[in-house]
C-alpha cells in the first residue's frame, strides 16, 4: 500500500468516525434507535427481494415438477435410425404444405391448394365480403373454430373476411395498381408481386370490419379485435407480417393478415417472438438426429426437425420414427420439415 492510499484509506476512516460523533451528538438513544429502525428496513427490504428472486425460481421448480408428471406419459424417444421409418418425397413437393415460406424471394408454386367456397363452409360466426371467395380447406376450419370462440368471448361483432384465395391473375393487377401509386420500391412492401402472395395459395386470409351502412374498413386490430392477435396461434394462425419484423418480412405491418401454418407452429412463433422467415431459418438448424423439442401448453411434446431436400435425385427419403403421428411440409425452399408427436 503505498502512502498516498494509506492517508485515503485513513481519510475516508476519518469521514465514518466523525460521521459516528455526528450521529451520537444528534442525539444518544433517539439517534441509535433510528439507525436500527434503518438496519431493519434495510434487512426487510432485502429479505422481501430475496423472497421475490427466489420464489421465481420456485415457480419454475414447481411447473418442472409438474412437467416431470406428465412426462411420464411420453413414448420413449425414438432411436435414429432403428425406430425410423422412410417416406419418399419428390423434389417438387417441397412446395407443399402448411410451412411452406412465401415472399418475395419465394415464389407461391400452388395456385389454390384444396380449396372450398366459404359461402358453403363458414360457420355464420364471421361475414364474408364475396359469396364465390374460396380458401383452404383445413384453413376455413380452423377460422371457424377461432371466429366461433371470438364470438363466445366479444358477443357479436364486425369482422368480415375481405380477402382469401386470390389468383395470380387478381393479384397482378392489385400489385399493378400499388406500383402506379407508389413507385415500384415502395409499392412492393404493400403489395406481393403477382406469383409471390400467400393468398394464391388460399392458406391467407385478410380481416376488415364492416360499418353500419355496410361499408368495408381497415381492421386495426385494436379494441375488442385485439382478441385475435392474442389467441390465433391456438388456431394455428399467425399475424403473418408484424410490425417489429418489417426489415425481414420486407412488407408493412398488416394486422389484418392472417396465415395458417399450424397450432404447434403458430404457437411456437408466439413463444418466442419469430417471424415465419425467422422460424423456418431456425428450424434448418435441427435435424433428425437432434430435434427441436418442444412443449406446447396443452402440455403435448413435438419433435420438429428439417430433412433437406435431395442434392443428387429427385427423391428424399425423409426419416419418420415409427407409430407416431406425424407431418410432413415442405418449406418452399430447399427442404422438408416434420413435426412428430412424442406423447400419446
Ligand atoms: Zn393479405
Amino acid at each position: 500500500m503505498s502512502d498516498r492510499e494509506h492517508r485515503a484509506g485513513y481519510e475516508e476512516y476519518g469521514e465514518y468516525e466523525r460521521g459516528r460523533a455526528k450521529r451520537q451528538k444528534r442525539g444518544g438513544f433517539l439517534g441509535s434507535r433510528a439507525f436500527l429502525a434503518a438496519v431493519t428496513v434495510a434487512i426487510y427490504a432485502t429479505a422481501v427481494v430475496m423472497l421475490f428472486v427466489f420464489s421465481k425460481d420456485l415457480g419454475i421448480n414447481i411447473k418442472a415438477e409438474k412437467e416431470a408428471t406428465v412426462a411420464q406419459n411420453v413414448l420413449g424417444s425414438p432411436v435414429y435410425p432403428d425406430d425410423y421409418t422412410m417416406v419418399r418425397k419428390t423434389s417438387e413437393e417441397i412446395h407443399d404444405g402448411f410451412l411452406t415460406l412465401i415472399n418475395n424471394e419465394n415464389a407461391c408454386l400452388r395456385d389454390g391448394v384444396e380449396l372450398v367456397n366459404l359461402s358453403e363452409s363458414y360457420n355464420e360466426t364471421y361475414k364474408i365480403s364475396d359469396l364465390v371467395m374460396q380458401a383452404n380447406r383445413t384453413t376455413v376450419e380452423h377460422m371457424n373454430n377461432m371466429f366461433s370462440d371470438f364470438k363466445k368471448a366479444v358477443g357479436d361483432n364486425d369482422v368480415i373476411i375481405s380477402c382469401a384465395y386470390r389468383s395470380m391473375a387478381l393479384q397482378g393487377e392489385l400489385y399493378d395498381e400499388e406500383v402506379e401509386e407508389k413507385g415500384e420500391e415502395e409499392g412492393a412492401k404493400w403489395v406481393n408481386k403477382p406469383g409471390y402472395s400467400e393468398h394464391q395459395s388460399g392458406y391467407s386470409f385478410d380481416l376488415s370490419l364492416i360499418d353500419d351502412e355496410g361499408g368495408i374498413t381497415e381492421f386495426d386490430g385494436e379494441g375488442i379485435y385485439g382478441w385475435i392477435e392474442k389467441n390465433c396461434e391456438k388456431y394455428g394462425f399467425i399475424i403473418r407480417y408484424p410490425s417489429d419484423k418489417t426489415e425481414i418480412t420486407g412488407i408493412y405491418h398488416e394486422p389484418w393478415h392472417i396465415r395458417y401454418v399450424g397450432e404447434v407452429h403458430a404457437g411456437y412463433m408466439k413463444e418466442y417472438d419469430l417471424c415465419m422467415e425467422e422460424y423456418i431459418e431456425l428450424i434448418k438448424g435441427y435435424r433428425v438426429e437432434d430435434p427441436l423439442e418442444y412443449r406446447d401448453v396443452d402440455m403435448n411434446d413435438w419433435q420438429i426437425y428439417f430433412v433437406p431436400a435431395s442434392k443428387s435425385g429427385d427423391v428424399t427419403e425423409v426419416p419418420i420414427p415409427k407409430d407416431r403421428q406425424y407431418e410432413i411440409s415442405g418449406n418452399n425452399i430447399d427442404g422438408f420439415i416434420v413435426t412428430v408427436k412424442m406423447n400419446t
